[in-house]
């Protein structure tokens, strides 16, 4: 017999398999020595009130093994000899790109700009120690793209829960814990990731498609003969219409173009938010880009035990049984969004940026996110409508004038470099404790931190552009009323946050998922501003394989 339950428990239950069928047994009335397999559907803490409870929804098995897998296999074809598709990035847009095209027949052939993941662990470690960053292999390019080191949350705020599942499920069948089908906030981890991506590739080669590492994208192949454009449902105007035939791409060897290689077919392009040099090709090229909002701020470190404590309302803080706390606070200050974004509970704060003369942190968190402190972007929402006027005049950079669709980045760009310039013009964070922040008060001293590259005491309310610092307090003090002892000087802000999303939108239909005005080009994933998260970036890799593959078929 199967049975399904809908419980609620203490940590200490859920946390011991034996206690937890003990619990069952009794309260649904069952020998328990009939209980022969249990498993754990869904699963989430709630810490709403003094006695903390884990709910749980369990499978109970009663004199009877389980007939089905712990998670959904998906098959996996041999591809060899099928049509190419060209895919752009190996980050999870991409990858999820890659498989979803040999589940559908199609053989992928993935480039990526940076080294595999394993190789890149190398390059990362240097910025710490060197200060200097490899802007082809760095936190954002290489295998496994801006989510390989990182905390690996799975959690995204789509609806399209089948899809959701399908992407937890393929991360399962390469390697994750299936407690990711279960957790209402599921995590994989930075030390569990990088083998789970390396299996990924590793089914793509095995299927017959390649992954070419070391080899970036330099310009997109485009018809733009008649009898291509005769196919576009739209009539040609400077945009320069035309049907996109491959990519040329150049192999880098110590950082070096050594060779120019053509790769071809129709293009998934899943290059990321921090290739700007996608960007202004694609703006120089004249193919149809334009500005999107972005979300600009710090990372906010506090001990994770004072976090612990307040979530969990005891001065024991989380004790042996429930995780590092998480927290998630949303305000709006004068019309624009302030939030905390991409929460790290016991991780890491890191140096995210991918190229020198430029600060970006970010976080990433271990498996049993074990670290001493939690860390979060707290960061402000930004308009493309906000940029220009005079609360930010510094947008001078030159791509601002090439193209208005730019100017969200070269903001990006600008605040990036002035937060460099504040530092020691290394990786040397400019921080400020957060009360001090608060009350416009530069920082007699910083505390202890997890950002490896080391800190430097700046004033923050005085050199962040005035729109984000003074949301940043109001939203800081909105925050302290809400959640007492979060506002508090044992917290420590880090510069800047930039990277939360795309500032470029590459323009696509929202039924074919083409772009606009080239055939056979599909911008996938966070890069091309129609993603936000690894897994929403994974969905959106297999819309846009399931939609090329469509489109070849009608060709
Ligand atoms: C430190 C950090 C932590 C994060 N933590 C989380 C988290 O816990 N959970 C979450 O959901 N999201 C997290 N994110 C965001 C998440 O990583 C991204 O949303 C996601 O990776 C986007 O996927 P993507 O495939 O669209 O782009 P990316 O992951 O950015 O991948 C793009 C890939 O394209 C490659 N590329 C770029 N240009 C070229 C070119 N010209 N030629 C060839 N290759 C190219 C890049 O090297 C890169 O590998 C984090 C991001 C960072 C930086």
């Amino acid at each position: 017999m199967i049975q399904e339950y809908q419980i609620r428990v203490q940590p200490h239950v859920a946390a011991n398999e034996q206690a937890l069928r003990n619990y069952l047994a009794d309260e649904y009335g069952f020998d328990v020595r009939t209980l022969t397999s249990l498993r754990i559907l869904r699963r989430s803490i709630d810490a709403r009130q003094r006695t903390i409870f884990v709910n749980l929804k369990v499978r109970c098995y009663i004199n009877e093994q389980p007939a089905e897998d712990e998670y959904v296999v998906t098959h996996y074809p041999d591809v060899s000899e099928a049509p190419q598709v060209i895919v752009v990035g190996a980050g999870p847009g991409g990858l999820f790109a890659a498989l979803r095209l040999i589940e559908l027949g199609l053989r992928p052939i993935v480039l990526e700009r940076g080294k595999d993941v394993h190789e890149r662990k190398k390059d990362l470690a240097q910025i710490a120690k060197t200060q200097q960053v490899d802007a082809e292999s760095n936190y954002c390019f290489g295998e496994g793209g801006a989510g390989a080191y990182s905390d690996g949350k799975l959690y995204t705020r789509s609806k399209k829960r089948g899809s959701i599942e399908k992407i937890l499920n393929v991360f399962c069948q390469h390697g994750a814990s299936t407690n990711i089908l279960a957790d209402a906030h599921p995590h994989i981890g930075t030390d569990k990731l990088p083998r789970v991506i390396e299996n990924m590739r590793n089914t793509i080669l095995r299927c017959g498609g390649e992954v070419h590492f070391q080899t970036k994208m330099t310009r997109l192949i485009i018809d733009h003969s008649p009898s291509a454009i005769n196919h576009l449902p739209f009539t040609i105007d400077h945009c320069g219409g035309g049907m996109v035939v491959g990519v040329e791409a150049v192999k880098m060897v110590n950082g070096q173009c050594s060779m120019v290689n053509e790769y071809r077919g129709p293009v998934i392009l899943a290059t990321g938010h921090s290739a700007r040099d996608v960007y202004r090709y694609l703006a120089d090229a004249k193919i149809e880009i334009e500005a999107k909002g972005i979300a600009v701020g710090v990372r906010l470190e506090h001990p994770s035990a004072l976090i612990d404590q307040i979530q969990y309302h005891s001065k024991q803080g989380r004790g042996k049984y429930l995780p590092a706390a998480e927290y998630s606070f949303v305000t709006q200050v004068e019309g624009r969004g302030v939030y905390s974004f991409c929460m790290c509970p016991g991780g890491f704060v890191i140096p995210a940026a991918t190229d020198q003369e430029q600060i970006v942190v970010n976080g990433m968190s271990p498996s049993n996110r074990g670290g001493q402190w939690s860390n979060s972007g707290m960061v402000v929402e930004i308009r493309p409508e906000d940029i220009n006027d005079q609360d930010y005049p510094s947008t001078t950079h030159p791509s601002s004038h090439i193209s208005p669709a730019l100017k969200v980045l070269a903001l990006q760009e600008q605040i990036e470099r002035d937060c460099w310039q504040q530092g020691n013009r290394k990786q040397t964070a400019p921080a400020q404790r957060m009360a001090d922040f608060v009350n416009g008060r530069l920082s007699y001293d910083l505390p202890r931190s997890s950002y490896a590259p080391g800190l430097l005491s700046s004033p923050l309310h005085f050199w962040l552009p005035k729109p984000i610092s003074h949301r940043l307090q109001e939203g800081f003090k909105a925050f302290g009323r809400q959640c007492h002892g979060f506002l508090t000087n044992e917290a420590v802000m880090i510069g800047v946050e930039t990277r939360t999303s795309s500032p470029v939108r590459i323009v696509r239909d929202a039924d074919t998922l083409m772009h606009v005005r080239i055939q056979g080009l599909f911008p996938c994933g966070e890069g091309a501003g129609y993603a936000g998260g690894i897994v929403s970036a994974g969905v959106d890799g297999e819309r846009c394989a399931d939609m090329c593959a469509q489109w070849l078929q009608e060709q």
